[in-house]
């Protein structure tokens, strides 16, 4: 195959409801949608996560479609790509910038599902017709608002719960939950709030049977998760630390976790997530597949993945209407018993509407 057009697209897309972590407060999903054509007319597509500024990781969207422009298209337009994990070759010269690199490589996918004839989740070897889902929810302004928001979501067919915590908000509000639903799959994520100093606080949330603690310290800290984990009973699940392949050969060998959350976009996209499950495949490791708060391109990429086998565990991959009044794909996805069901039509298996793409797009290029 040969891409010989690209078409960037920044949007805006507004949140239902705004949604806090430990690092800020977000009112809009802001994001690239990339649209890939290549020389018999197909198109792909694939979405950058980079949220508005670079509080996740050093991406922002900005960044992004600098890259994007100057450095990432240039680098594969006009090349013959016989598999999609050949990009990871054109992409050698370019450091990280993973979420960039992985709205083409999904992108990529698509397009080479498409021409196969294939869903996407065949393509890239899944073997599940159905996802289970999770849920994240923010940071509340008390336990009883959170109570209230549990309890709306496992009414709405959840099985896993996520509550993002902070110091301070942290031990009561998990704890309210605990109290109200004791057989619920619960987790905690901390987006890295935590110094390895906080262990009496960390240790104090084992009694509370938590499936996991995702990211308690900081993202370029394995040792000190390592030491953590020493001494928690509850797993640690990695998130912002796993860039790569090598990232999560080191977390292996260091013992910094016992399960992985592996995000499409942080990683680089489809091509290292395959990679990264494999290993953990064989290191008897659960994984399970994070968000970015991804308008439906994106989840579409994290339906495909959680259906390789490495996926083990209920992934945070919700409804639309979880997050927007409109998504930009249709139909949007829902979930049924807990579950999304795996598309069976080639590519993504969504088509999308262009009429809100359009209504909330802010800036466009075309390469
Ligand atoms: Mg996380």
């Amino acid at each position: 195959m040969k891409i010989t057009s690209a078409d960037l697209y920044k949007i805006d897309l507004p949140l239902r409801f705004s949604f806090a972590t430990s690092g800020g407060r977000l009112a809009s999903k802001d994001f690239i949608l990339l649209s890939l054509t290549d020389e018999d007319g197909e198109t792909g597509y694939g979405e950058c996560s980079a949220f508005a500024s670079p509080f996740y990781t050093e991406e922002f969207r900005d960044s992004a479609f600098l890259l994007l422009k100057d450095f990432l298209l240039p680098a594969i337009l006009n090349q013959e790509i016989a598999t999609p994990d050949q990009l990871q070759d054109l992409f050698s010269g370019i450091r990280r910038n993973n979420m960039a690199k992985a709205a083409i490589d999904t992108a990529v996918w698509d397009l080479f599902a498409k021409k196969n004839h294939q869903s996407l989740a065949t393509a890239i070897g899944g073997n599940k017709k159905q996802v289970l889902a999770g849920v994240s929810i923010g940071i509340q302004s008390s336990p009883d608002q959170l109570i209230a928001k549990v309890r709306r979501y496992v009414r709405a067919g959840y099985r896993r719960v996520k509550v993002k915590i902070k110091p301070n908000a942290d031990y009561e509000y998990l704890k309210a939950v605990r109290d109200q639903f004791p057989d619920l799959m619960l987790m905690a994520d901390a987006n890295s709030a935590y110094r390895l100093s906080d262990l009496a606080k960390l240790k104090r949330l084992d009694e509370l049977h938590l499936l996991m603690i995702e990211q308690p310290l900081e993202a370029d800290d394995l040792l000190h998760h390592a030491a953590l984990q020493r001494e928690l009973t509850t797993p640690i699940c990695l998130d912002e630390s796993i860039n790569s392949l090598a990232d999560a050969k080191a977390f292996l060998q260091l013992g910094s976790g016992r399960i992985l959350n592996i995000k499409v976009g942080r990683v680089g996209g489809l091509t290292v997530a395959r990679q990264i499950q494999a290993l953990a495949v064989k290191n008897k490791i659960d994984c399970w597949c994070g968000g970015m708060l991804g308008s439906g391109v994106a989840r579409a990429a994290d339906i495909a993945a959680a259906t390789l086998p490495g996926y083990t565990l209920p992934n945070d991959i919700s409804a639309s209407s979880r997050y927007f009044d409109q998504d930009i794909i249709t139909p949007e996805i829902d979930l049924h018993d807990g579950k999304i069901a795996v598309p069976t039509k080639s590519g993504i298996g969504f088509d999308l509407d262009w009429a809100v793409i359009h209504r909330h797009t802010v800036e466009q290029l075309s390469l």
